[in-house]
Parts: structure tokens; C-alpha cells; sequence
């Protein structure tokens, strides 16, 4: 009764908006929650981009299928599958991870979802629910499983914290030093080592 949870962007593929921008030579999509704490006033902005540059759906998909997940990224995962149930949590789209998905063999997803005109532009998103890596993994922990969580940023300290074990995964300097409790790991084989020693400890 053991799930591993894991981020997504960061983790198993690279950030989806920072790469899909340096593949199609628009800057401004670099733009993050860092520079813009408005979330709204940020997915607006990229939606007004992604327009203006006649971006379809279908073109979007097309790119980000091309970046392909972080190397190494598919063998740490199924050998994972083998021995735990492992559920994505993310705050992406569905529609924009479909093609990192393929290449990962189809994995668990809970993300978010965008909507899209008959024309295929993409016109606007739907958050499934506020906090969903946290609550996401509350519910499991009622469900009697036992939850080790895994993510490389801010937004996923609170899954963290509410799993029975958190590990970052490279992870910047600040996150590093605000989340001194939780174990530091750089490469796929000292993830997986943690996974293992969390649930081992948390069996004893
Ligand atoms: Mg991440």
C-alpha cells in the first residue's frame, strides 16, 4: 500500500514553458509566478502570446513532443512502476503534457486542463482545484496508503509536507535552504535510493 508521488516539470521532463520558449525564440513565455505572482494575469499573458504568434494547440503539442523528457527520466520511472504505484501531480496541462506522456509510457497524471477553440487555439485553462498536490496526496493518506512525495520546487513543498516522507529533487539554493528537513537528491539513482530508505523506515 505504498504510492510515490512525483512533480512533474523539473523532475521527470524539463520546465515545459522555460523550454517551449527557448525552442520557439519567444522570450517573453520565460516569464514565471516569479515575475508574475498573479497566476491569472500570468496564464492570460501567455495565452495573448500564443495567439498573437498563431500558435495552435497542434504547434504547441509539436514542440514540446520534440524536447522529450529528462534523460534517463523513462528507465527511472518504470523501474519505479515496478515496485510502487507512482502518481504524477503537477500543475500543467493535460494537453501539453500528452506528448511528454508518450514518451514516459503513459504514467498516472493529475494536472490541470486548457481549453481550446474550434480553430484549435488555445483560449483558456481550468484549474481542477486550488492546492491539488497537497490535497491529492491527504486523500491517499486516508485511504490508508503510505506516501512518499517527491519535487524540485516551491509548489511542491506543501505535497511534501503533507506526505509521510518529502524528498527534493534537484532543487535551487533557496528552496534547499527555507526545506532544511527534507533530503537533498541530484541524480535519478539517489532518488530512487531515498524512495526506498522512506518507505523502508517508514515500515519499521
Ligand atoms: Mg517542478
Amino acid at each position: 500500500m505504498k504510492i510515490v508521488c512525483l512533480d512533474l516539470e523539473g523532475v521527470l521532463v524539463p520546465e515545459i514553458w522555460i523550454a517551449f520558449s527557448e525552442r520557439t525564440g519567444i522570450p517573453e513565455l520565460r516569464r514565471t509566478t516569479r515575475d508574475e505572482p498573479d497566476y491569472d494575469k500570468l496564464m492570460q499573458f501567455r495565452l495573448d502570446i500564443l495567439a498573437r504568434h498563431q500558435l495552435g494547440l497542434k504547434d504547441i503539442q509539436q514542440v514540446i513532443g520534440a524536447m522529450g523528457p529528462l534523460p534517463g527520466a523513462r528507465e527511472f520511472l518504470d523501474a519505479l512502476r515496478e515496485d510502487y504505484e507512482v502518481i504524477i501531480l503537477s500543475d500543467t496541462f493535460y494537453e501539453f503534457a500528452h506528448p511528454l506522456m508518450r514518451q514516459l509510457a503513459w504514467p498516472t497524471l493529475f494536472c490541470h486542463s486548457l481549453e481550446t477553440s474550434a480553430d484549435g487555439m488555445v483560449v483558456d485553462y481550468h484549474l481542477r482545484m486550488p492546492e491539488q498536490k497537497r490535497e491529492a496526496v491527504k486523500r491517499f493518506r486516508e485511504m490508508n496508503f503510505t506516501v512518499v512525495a517527491a519535487g524540485d520546487s516551491y509548489n511542491d513543498t506543501k505535497m511534501l509536507g503533507e506526505a509521510h516522507a518529502g524528498i527534493l529533487f534537484h532543487p535551487p539554493e533557496n528552496v534547499i535552504r527555507e526545506f532544511p528537513q527534507y533530503p537533498v537528491t541530484r541524480t535519478y539513482p539517489e532518488l530512487r535510493t531515498q524512495i526506498d530508505q522512506a518507505f523502508a523506515r517508514l515500515a519499521g
